[in-house]
């Protein structure tokens, strides 16, 4: 019988294992894959501040690819800019692969155990255990447990076994890594709002370096990979992709910030992805997941203390990170369905409006990538953008929602 069981592990399933073990109770983590940060479907954009907020503002420098960045561009379809910055740096790329096997070192070097090759199939209950079933290239059939932390990521198969949600609302991406990229600056992200080539999200480029660039879409609809083609040979992007070499390709799915009405029962933790904890705006979930798998794990480290796997007792890890962030969610998902609801014209309009000097005050002052409510707030108190918000708004109110 093992006192405490994570299914994933990826970063939230790690750092809610990470936590747990500070309180020197037993964990284990499963993990599907034969190796620990094998695929990389990620851009891995991280804030310093989250960073910090996650345990982690000291990184390997092996795993950061630019530490540069101090904002990013957003551009309309007809090529307008709007330039969001800080001061200084304040975000990372890292590279997502060694960021998962470096948070497996802390694991290890902690006396974590980490069983690769192992997909948990089904899970069940009885009165006081947790029953993990597990597929067949596993070491062992079953484990036994009193608590199970769930950081299956964007496809959960597990929520629902245990009667709880799962996120549905699902954004595609693809993205390529790019040699030969022309015109980088590598203090900037480069963000595009243009529903033609992105519809329901935008499309991406992060630079590594002055030549290298994570060229990424996200989409409603797939395959979002031709998507990303299209935007690669759009009449914008064109001329910077005139020679370039594709090293690496990858794909995946955002859950778009609809976290799950109940992330806890009996038992049972939900974590991560798994939990639809991700920004509804930029679909980040790296930071909010670590936060809520911080919380996470401490809680089941205490109930294994206190012998309580009750849904009473766990029912504290719900509330605290409904209270860390749940609210910024939701106002960043109507941030989300607003501006998909704004056709190209009126984004162009928008950008060009807030290309000024007072509103470039307000986002160095208010700016945060993993919260951006601040923000939100402080532009409804300026008057003179309530026209277009009133004009826009009730459109966005009254039109069918797209998907
Ligand atoms: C194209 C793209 C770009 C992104 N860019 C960013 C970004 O720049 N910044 C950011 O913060 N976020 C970004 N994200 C989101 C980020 O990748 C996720 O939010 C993050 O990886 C979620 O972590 P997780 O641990 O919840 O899930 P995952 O990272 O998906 O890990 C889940 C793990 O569980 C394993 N697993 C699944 N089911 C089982 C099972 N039944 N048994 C055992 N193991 C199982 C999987 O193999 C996997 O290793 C991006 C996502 C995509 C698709």
């Amino acid at each position: 019988m093992r006192e405490i069981v994570v299914v994933g592990g990826g970063p939230a399933g790690l750092l809610s294992a990470i936590e747990a073990r500070k309180y020197d109770v037993d964990v284990l983590v499963l993990e599907s894959k034969n190796e620990i940060g094998k695929t990389e479907h990620c851009a891995g954009l991280l804030s310093i501040n989250g960073l910090k907020k996650i345990g982690l503002e000291k990184l390997p420098l092996d795993i950061i690819q630019n530490k540069e960045i101090i904002g990013a561009k957003i551009f309309s379809a007809r090529g307008s800019e709007l330039i969001v910055e800080k001061k200084s740096h304040h975000a990372l790329v890292v590279n997502r692969s060694k960021f998962n096997k470096y948070l497996a070192s802390i694991a290890h070097d902690l006396g974590i155990e980490i069983n690769t090759n192992s997909r948990v199939k089904k899970i069940q209950r009885n009165s006081e255990n947790v029953e993990l079933i597990l597929g067949k290239h596993s070491k062992r059939n079953k484990i036994m447990t009193k608590i199970s932390i769930l950081a299956e990521g964007r496809f959960p198969k597990l929520n629902s076994q245990v009667g709880l949600p799962y996120p549905n609302d699902i954004i595609f991406a693809s993205q390529f890594i790019i040699n030969g990229v022309k015109d980088l600056d590598k203090r900037y992200v480069e963000l595009y709002q243009i529903s033609e080539y992105a519809p329901g999200f935008f499309g991406w480029i992060i630079p590594i370096n002055d030549e290298i660039a994570k060229v990424g879409i996200g989409s409603r609809y797939r395959p979002a990979k031709r998507y990303l083609r299209n935007f690669i040979f759009s009449d914008l992007l064109k001329k910077r992709f005139h020679s370039f070499k594709i090293l690496k390709e990858m794909s995946g799915a955002i859950p778009l910030g609809s976290f799950i009405r109940r992330s806890y029962t009996d038992n049972i933790l939900v974590v991560g992805d798994a939990a639809g904890q991700t920004k509804p705006t930029t679909g980040g979930g790296v930071i909010l997941g670590g936060i809520a798998a911080r919380i996470a794990g401490e809680i089941a480290a205490k109930a294994v203390i206190e012998g309580n796997y009750t849904k009473s007792f766990l029912k504290q890890y719900e509330k605290r990170w409904k209270k860390e962030f749940a609210r910024n969610l939701l106002i960043m998902k109507l941030v989300r369905h607003y501006l998909d609801s704004l056709d190209d014209k009126e984004i162009d309009d928008l950008v060009k409006m807030l290309n000024k000097q007072k509103y470039q005050k307000i986002f160095t002052s208010k700016g945060d990538v993993d919260n951006q409510q601040a923000i939100v707030w402080k532009l409804l108190t300026k008057l003179e953008l309530w026209p277009f918000l009133i004009k826009t708004g009730l459109k966005f109110t009254f039109k069918k929602k797209k998907w």
